[in-house]
């Protein structure tokens, strides 16, 4: 079984949001995917790719949004008509805006926290006025329908102007380029800050950059000519891409192969590379209460200091995760259903720990939305409708998903690393099941939808298990700014605070560290044991 792929990149994003709708390319990316003229129901295409062994995905940069799917080749032509549709006549219905601002705006919520987000958006803000590197691309509830709605401004209407989608063309676009060095520091470089900085040896780079030129040069040819099958929704994105960049004769090498020695091409942009040129940014959690000012969008303080040759921003670091952020670990023993996962906030996964087999359902979302007692709700609400759907399951279509389900195992590895990793996973598991996915097809192909329906039942009735933890971020800056509706939460009732965890998903170029930080759990904690938090 192999991939077929697909992607548009269109040449607009975020850095085109009109000046009173901060968010609105991001948000026309979402729009776009609710259903065609063609093709009306609204999660129509998800269902279509999850039939046949596909996904689908989209993202908003500075200048370029780009859309990709991926699916069973057999499938690809109904797949590509399906797809193209929301390009030609999407609905773009009514209903849908109230619910992806909600999904954008999430986004936003989740993003928050993240350090390397945060950096960028101070980063850009510092931008002279009106440069569109200043620009809030990601949009919220309060740009995309709070303020508009105060000022009149149908999003409606200016939905079919713009095209958009979110990665990072921050870093490089036709306005500026960044040339970005990391130092971590340690106690005594943080104390040395500009010395470090001084020593950095702006000259060295430049020569640097001639010395090597052919050297990479080789290195690039030869990955190219040796380069392993990538993977196909991938692929497609990266060339689609390159169809905004260059020219035809180009599109497959353009991003990989450095062609003739051009010095004066080098020079120019190496010497841009200068002290003044340069901003220098340190973080660092010792500034707390050294940082007057505030980053309009994402709330960062940092002050900014010019007195000295350089210049000097100092950003206070999040340690104390001033947005909420709630996550749910939901633990239900034994089953083995695929659920259809939400895109941002739900994680469905089948575990095997230390010998206990298990379903877990994780949920992210934010703690000033949502208390988890109510999300677990949601869950076993979730739950209770999966087995009365299951138990109306009719026989062809339990075979059609056991079908995709093996089709699925039965995809090649695209690229030696997804072997590798696969085969990994046995040895630090020290089960040795290196043929694990025939044995799992052996399997599937005998089991019965009755056997489904009653292993089902019997763990989700008198027998099964349940395991639930409740991570909840909680701290005094939790309320931040928060928006009208966001009503609720705050007070969260027993709900108890273990850890907080930094977000690990949005690694940038400019790198992040992870970490837990363990807190004392809340008061109403204290007297809980295992059996009230397990439900039998
Ligand atoms: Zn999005």
């Amino acid at each position: 079984m192999v991939q077929s792929a697909a992607a548009l990149c269109v040449g607009v994003g975020s850095f085109s949001d009109p000046g009173d709708l901060p968010g609105l390319a991001h948000f026309l990316e979402h729009m776009v995917f609710m259903g065609s003229q063609k093709y009306p129901s609204e999660n129509g295409f998800d269902s279509f790719l999850k039939r046949h062994g596909g996904s689908d995905n989209a993202s908003t940069d500075c200048e370029r949004t780009v859309f990709q799917f991926d699916v069973q080749r057999r499938s690809f032509k109904e797949a590509l008509d399906r797809w193209a549709q929301f390009f030609i006549s999407p609905l773009m219905i009514r209903d849908a805006i109230d619910r992806e601002v909600e999904a954008v705006d999430s986004e936003f919520q989740l993003a928050k926290p993240s350090d390397s987000q945060r950096k960028e958006m101070l980063f850009g803000s510092l931008a002279k006025p009106g440069h569109p590197m200043g620009k809030f691309g990601w949009g919220n509830a309060k740009t995309l329908k709070h303020e508009p709605k105060k000022k009149k401004i149908n999003v409606c209407w200016a939905l079919a102007l713009y095209g958009g989608n979110s990665e990072t063309g921050f870093d490089q676009n036709t306005t500026y380029s960044i040339f970005s060095i990391s130092i971590t520091l340690t106690d005594l470089g943080l104390q040395n800050f500009y010395e470090v900085n001084e020593r950095l040896d702006f000259w060295l780079l430049r020569y640097l950059f001639f010395i090597v030129y052919e050297e990479i040069q080789k290195i690039e040819a030869n990955e190219f000519l040796y380069q392993e099958q990538v993977d196909p929704l991938d692929y497609v994105e990266d060339l689609c891409e390159n169809m905004q960049l260059f020219p035809r004769e180009h599109l497959l090498t353009g991003d990989q192969l450095l062609f003739q020695y051009e010095p004066q091409v080098i020079s120019d942009a190496l010497a841009l590379l200068t002290p003044d040129q340069a901003n220098l940014m340190l973080l660092s959690p010792e500034h707390e209460g050294r940082c007057p000012l505030r980053e309009a969008w994402f709330g960062t303080n940092y002050s900014v200091e010019v007195n000295s040759d350089l210049g000097c921003l100092w950003y206070k670091k999040d340690t104390a995760f001033h947005i909420p952020k709630a996550y749910i670990r939901f633990h239900l023993i034994s089953p083995v259903i695929q659920k259809s996962a939400k895109k941002y906030h739900v994680y469905p996964t089948c575990r095997n720990t230390s010998g206990v087999l298990g379903f877990s359902v994780t949920v992210e979302t934010q703690a000033t939305k949502f208390n988890t007692e109510e999300v677990e709700l949601k869950i076993e609400e979730f739950l209770s409708s999966f087995g009365e759907t299951l138990s109306s399951l009719s026989e062809d279509a339990f075979r059609t998903q056991v079908t995709a389900l093996v089709k699925l195992k039965q995809c090649e590895d695209t690229h030696l690393g997804e072997e590798v990793d696969r085969n990994w996973a046995e040895v630090v598991t020290q089960q040795f099941v290196f043929d694990r996915l025939n044995r799992e097809i052996e399997a599937l192909k005998l089991m019965s939808l009755q056997e489904l329906v009653s292993w089902f039942k019997e763990h989700r009735g008198g027998s099964g298990r349940k395991l639930s933890v409740h991570v909840v971020g909680f701290g005094a800056k939790e309320q931040d700014e928060q928006e009208e509706e966001n009503s609720g939460g705050e007070k969260r009732e027993g709900a108890g605070a273990l850890y907080r965890e930094e977000d690990l998903s949005s690694a940038s170029s400019y790198g992040e560290v992870s970490k837990l930080t363990f807190l004392p759990a809340s008061p109403k904690m204290a007297g809980a044991s295992i059996s009230e938090i397990s439900l039998v």
